[in-house]
């Protein structure tokens, strides 16, 4: 039997961008003080934007392959191109002795599957690597930072999510810390489920608006699927109440547990402004809600949640 100290992975989700959940991730990483932090937005990341983050490493990551056709091997028999479901290949390549013309990949439309690899008669196709985006470990005031940034049109974020998650855990596991703090992508595509795969606990962010609970309910649906507790918190709560409490109501129905409710505070977006995490520099509505929220469920990620789907409800 393993002996390693648990580690809590809480992962902060929205159904969407734009609802609060970097700024919540931001003030909790304050609140915590002691935990790694994981941005695994990798198409857009924005942790490290109110966190000052002072880089220490920066690593390339190969997130694929690309084809390449060996002109000079190429027969143009069009194989590959008859089969590429992703109309990458082309009849323009350039020639040589025995042909004017051979087959070129375009590899902005190469997705790497590797069947011309494999059905090509002359093995005149490589599969390269290719880069993919780059990976950092950061320092900040608040706990060492992973973050990462793909490259525009690559699509392989949820593997990028995956390694900043692997390198967050190894960096807890080295410093003998307890807590990863996710900031996790929007939506519920590749790289929210790579989020969550293995996470301990979810606390999802979401708006009073009909969006948002719709967004939510895919979200809790994803979260029940992996049997991970989630918290649910509705963030700018006081810009429609009957909204909130309809949210509340569903999420509760969906065995999601009510947490805290941040109200609107424009003290958040001029936090934002600043650079920093609203609970660094303020004391207003919305900080005093996240520290709410803090002490709410700080005493669940001690340890891990129990065998009946602990849904990290708190008592009275
Ligand atoms: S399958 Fe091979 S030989 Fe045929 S066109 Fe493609 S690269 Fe050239
Ligand atoms: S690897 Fe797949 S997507 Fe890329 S060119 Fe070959 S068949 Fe097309």
């Amino acid at each position: 039997m393993s002996d390693a100290a648990f580690i809590c992975e809480l992962v902060v989700m929205s159904g969407k961008g734009g609802t609060g959940k970097t700024s919540v991730t931001a003030s909790l990483a304050v609140l915590a003080g002691s935990a790694v932090l994981a941005d695994c937005d990798v198409d857009a990341s924005n942790l490290p934007l109110v966190l000052d983050p002072r880089e220490q490493r920066r690593e390339t990551f190969t997130g694929g392959v690309r084809a390449r056709i060996r002109r000079e091997d190429c027969t143009a028999c069009g194989q590959c191109k008859a089969l590429c479901r992703f109309d990458a290949i082309f009849f323009d390549g350039p020639g040589h002795g025995r042909l004017p013309h051979t087959y070129r990949v375009d590899s902005a439309a190469c997705e790497g599957c590797g069947v011309c690899h494999d059905v090509c008669p002359e093995h005149a196709i490589d599969l390269e690597p290719t880069e993919g985006g780059e990976w950092f470990v950061s320092e900040t005031r608040f706990g060492p930072l992973l973050h990462a940034r793909l490259r525009p049109g690559h699509g392989n974020s949820g593997r990028l999510v995956t390694l900043v998650r692997d390198q967050a855990r190894q960096v807890a596991e080295a410093a003998g810390r307890r807590l990863i703090l996710v900031d996790g992508p929007p939506g519920i595509g590749c790289p929210v489920i790579a989020s969550l795969t293995g996470a301990t606990r979810v606390l999802a962010v979401t708006e009073p608006t009909p969006s948002g609970e719709h967004d939510l309910e895919r979200l809790l649906a994803l979260a029940r699927h992996f049997s991970i507790p989630a918290w649910v918190c509705v963030n700018k709560h006081d810009l429609n109440a009957d909204m909130t409490l309809q949210i509340e109501r569903r999420a509760a129905a969906l065995g999601a547990t009510v947490t805290e409710r941040i109200p609107y505070d424009p003290a958040v977006t001029a936090a934002q402004r600043r650079g920093r995490p609203v609970v660094d520099v303020d004391h207003g509505p919305a900080a005093a809600a996240i520290r709410k929220l803090w002490e709410r469920v700080r005493p669940f990620l001690a340890d891990p949640p129990g065998p009946q789907l602990d849904t990290g409800r708190p008592a009275g």
